[in-house]
């Protein structure tokens, strides 16, 4: 059986989920598909929750959100499923303008209340979705895919989701069987969560490791997965396959087709991932498996993550730079928090690595705790941090037989007025990364993926 996942723009109006219903319903019964919310409904939420609690007019753009779906709803919802969606569709809606008023009132919106608003999306889509599909089975996610806190986060209890989703998807007949993305329920407390943003890519991936699918279809708006953004670089290529460990790296370098997390449950069980296009369903796409052609591509493509941060360790470090790194490396990851470049330790004993803004203002306080010792003993004279900055990683399995790339990217951007901040230990079988101004990202992608491709 294959499980499925239609993103945004593949359920966003009438016209594409005529699409999406013609390649569900040639599909067998047992095929599972997950949905994302309506395209850009996601956004409109979270603004629209922001605006009632600055007490602005939440009640016409929650009118506008009711209308899109009440329109999809007519035009598309089978006869015999009509009063059925719209009662849950009424009650959901219902519930989103008393969470919003409740937001106006109190003029403060906490993250619990924003984890119920930004859910209503893939709690509507959904009913909606099973309804305009022939036989469409719903399944309600949020009785499967359970969270636990990590940190500040929430992150999958994956073990309980596995013998859950076996649970509701044992002895499955009838079907298709449709169910919402990216919202879930922590396992404790039993609020609702999600699995972040773009996280419907994921709960496809867990349910598709769960049920030991025989294919991953990711439906989006682009013919495949492709050397670099195609907003950026307007004759991008579309990759035919790449190997997971590819799509794993550029994904976590920031190429937004598919959300990190989602590749490891299925690598782990070798199950392929196609991504296809909604809107040309005839399209190859991109296969992405255990092994890939890397005589074709060996570098399968250029990829940026903004808000790059960068932390530099400054002293007498000549003789122990491989411990403190590892201690600065293994402080970080205790507290949740990852690095995703360690630089080649630069003149003037100083050596850096690249962490997500987001991550800033606890990384200041867990390395200051860690090398409080050195700091007052003079060992290590400061840790301080730039700003402002982006990784650009370079991605493919055939990196590791190319000569001197790393001078060759470094040439490009110097000859593009480009001047790297840090680059990448040594290669990796995989990737090599550059820290750059934020404000040098399109550049820099420019003058890269002219370099190879
Ligand atoms: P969905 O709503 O279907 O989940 P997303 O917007 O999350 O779609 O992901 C698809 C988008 O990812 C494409 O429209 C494209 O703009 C962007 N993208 C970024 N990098 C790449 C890449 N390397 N290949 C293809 N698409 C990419
Ligand atoms: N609707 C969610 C988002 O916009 C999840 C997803 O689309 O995957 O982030
Ligand atoms: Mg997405």
């Amino acid at each position: 059986m294959n499980v499925l996942k239609f993103g945004g723009t593949s359920v966003g109006t009438v016209e594409s989920l005529k699409n999406v219903r013609s390649i569900v319903e040639t599909l067998p019964p047992d095929t599972v598909v997950v949905v994302s919310a309506l395209g850009g409904l996601t956004d409109k939420l979270i603004a629209t929750a922001h605006l009632a609690a600055n007490g602005g007019d939440w009640k016409s753009e929650a009118d506008a959100i009711a209308q899109r779906h009440y329109d999809i709803i007519n035009k598309l919802v089978r006869e015999e499923n009509k009063t059925n969606v719209l009662t849950i569709v009424d009650s959901l809606l219902e519930e989103l303008r008393r969470t919003y008023e409740g937001v106006s009132l109190i003029g403060h919106l906490p993250e619990k209340t924003l984890n119920v608003i930004v859910s209503l999306g893939e709690r509507m889509s959904a009913p909606i979705v099973a309804g305009i599909i022939q036989n469409g089975h719903l399944h309600n996610s949020l009785d499967f895919i359970k969270t636990e806190k990590w940190f500040d986060k929430n992150i999958a209890d994956v073990s309980l989701t596995h013998n859950l989703i076996l649970h509701e998807f044992s002895n499955i007949q009838e079907g298709p069987h449709i169910t919402g993305g990216f919202i879930s329920q922590d396992r404790d407390s039993g609020e609702i969560t999600n699995l972040g943003r773009g996280g419907s890519d994921y709960t496809a991936a867990l349910i598709a490791a769960a049920l030991d699918a025989d294919m991953l279809d990711i439906w989006t708006d682009v013919d495949g997965f492709m050397t670099a953004d195609p907003r950026i670089i307007k004759d991008a290529k579309v990759l035919p396959e790449m190997s997971f460990i590819e799509s794993m790296e550029l994904c976590s370098f920031g190429a937004k087709v598919i959300y990190p997390p989602t590749i490891y449950p299925v690598f782990h069980k070798s199950i392929p991932i196609r991504i296809l296009n909604t809107f040309n369903p005839k399209a190859p796409g991109t296969f992405i498996s255990d092994s890939s052609n890397s005589n074709d591509y060996p570098i399968k493509g250029v990829t940026a993550i903004k808000n790059t941060c960068l932390v530099k360790l400054k002293g007498c470090l000549t003789e122990n730079v491989a411990q403190i790194n590892t201690r600065a490396y293994n402080a970080l990851a205790r507290n949740g928090i990852s690095v995703f470049l360690l630089a080649q330790p630069g003149e003037n004993h100083e050596f850096s690595f690249a962490i997500s803004s987001s991550d800033l203002s606890n990384a200041t306080r867990v390395l200051n705790e860690e090398f409080a010792p050195e700091l007052i003993d003079g060992a290590l004279d400061s840790i301080s941090f730039e700003e402002n900055l982006s990784t650009i990683a370079v991605v493919g399995e055939g990196i590791k037989h190319l000569k001197g790339i790393n001078g060759r990217i470094l040439n490009t951007l110097l000859r593009n007025g480009i001047r790297p901040l840090a680059s990448s230990e040594g290669t990796s079988d995989t990737t090599v990364s550059f820290v750059v101004e934020e404000k040098d990202t399109v550049e820099s992608i420019k003058a890269i993926h002219g370099l190879f491709f």
